[in-house]
């Protein structure tokens, strides 16, 4: 059995639940309730990562971000001048799961638990590789490597945005982004978030909004629906134009990695029973943006089609926090040099929100790597290929010997 294979039985038998995915039991303070579950909260697989990585000699701290969840941030600093910094971001938390999950599987190359592939196989693949690097007779000389495990990024990706406004993260950015010199910033940093890409460089993926649009009509009597005016009715006019009309015109807009933007109705409610007219339905809508696309634009956009066609709705944000679209430059040197590392000759676009689109709207230039498939995420028996977590670990310590 690898290091790389034997961390990551080790982080599935650690259970690391998003609170968000724990359903809280009845009359309990549900934060409370959530956290207390043997199963929720990243905790155990911070505080796990951290001794390995002391071990390795990395310096280790951690970055409090909610009560009970802590991104673990561990550093190998170069004999030399730091003139950049690679960030390597994994997540620690995953899904939620039964049980026999948490007992790690090997079978047939693959192995299987909840995590092996979203997220803790590129989070055993990125701290394997960096405790062999430590360990390496050469390493990078002017170069230091940070590696950060982050909370939350199943749900509201706290750990994140946490990340970018701290002052570790201060310090990334002082070493490069000395008042308006943004380029030679661009150039000194790189952060690679770990998710599973098959091992693809991914420099592109779509932006997630979502939207809530409210019509109002008048309450009446059932059994005198002329006296009122009936929110559903209207409703169904503007779920059919937005499956219809708009949808079409998303499928105009095309980015060369992303494919389309895309709308989706996802939820819809109004009226109370059936002898009253409504007077009030929401849907819920998920948005998928493009690089460019913004959400002022996007309910701009809305706001002028449902004007056209005379279907007023109010529309509100239904998301806490933004989820941004990634499109980070190939053209970067550090990019192109991680690219030529993997033998990659042209970069990816995925499907999936993550945390780089955070990192990098906090001014990190961002790209998306990890061994397994996304297609094996969040599934009732994930698993990942065991040669693919292994060739993750060694593209990733192949890249950071690299380095000056
Ligand atoms: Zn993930």
């Amino acid at each position: 059995m690898t290091r790389t294979e034997k961390l990551l039985a080790e982080l599935i038998a650690l259970p690391s639940v998003n609170p968000a995915f724990i359903p809280p039991p009845p009359a309990a303070s549900a934060r409370q309730a959530r956290l207390s579950h043997p199963f929720a909260g990243e905790k155990r697989v911070a505080d796990f990562l951290a001794s390995v990585a002391a071990r390795a000699g990395l310096d280790v701290e951690f970055q409090k971000v909610a009560p009970g969840r802590t991104n673990v941030i561990a550093r190998l600093r170069p004999p030399g001048k730091i003139r950049q910094t690679i960030l390597l971001a994994p997540h620690l938390d995953t899904v939620g799961a039964g049980d026999s999950q948490f007992v790690p599987r090997r079978e047939n190359g693959r192995l299987y638990g909840r995590g092996a592939c979203d997220t803790k196989g590129s989070v055993a693949a990125m701290f394997t590789a960096l405790c062999e690097l430590a360990n390496a007779k050469s390493r990078p000389q002017e170069t230091e490597i940070v590696i950060a495990g982050l909370v939350d990024e199943e749900n509201a990706q706290i750990g994140s945005r946490a990340l970018v406004r701290s002052s570790a993260f201060r310090r990334l950015g002082q070493l490069t982004a000395s008042a308006g010199r943004l380029k030679a910033e661009l150039q000194t940093t790189l952060a690679i978030v770990g998710e599973p890409t098959r091992l693809q460089v991914v420099t592109a993926h779509k932006g997630s909004l979502w939207l809530q649009l409210e019509t109002r009509g008048r309450a009446a009597h059932g059994a005198t629906p002329q006296l009122g005016q009936n929110a559903v009715h209207e409703m169904t006019r503007i779920v059919d134009l937005l499956e219809t009309d708009y949808a079409a015109r998303l499928r105009r807009r095309c980015h060369p990695l992303l494919g389309t933007a895309t709308v989706n109705v996802g939820t819809i409610s109004g009226g109370t029973q059936p002898n009253i007219v409504p007077d009030r339905c929401a849907i819920t809508i998920d948005r998928r943006t493009l690089p460019g696309e913004t959400e002022t634009g996007v309910r701009r956009e809305l706001a002028a089609l449902l004007r056209s066609k005379k279907l007023p709705a109010k529309i509100t944000s239904a998301k806490l926090a933004p989820c941004l679209p990634l499109e980070t430059s190939p053209q970067l040197p550090l990019v192109s040099g991680f690219l030529r590392s993997v033998g990659q000759t042209r970069p990816a676009g995925v499907d999936f929100f993550c945390d780089a689109a955070v990192l990098s709207a906090g001014g990190i230039p961002s790209v998306v790597f990890g061994p397994g498939d996304i297609a094996q995420a969040h599934t009732a028996d994930e698993w990942i290929s065991l040669d693919s977590l292994e060739r993750g670990k060694d593209l990733l310590l192949n890249f950071l010997k690299s380095l000056p």
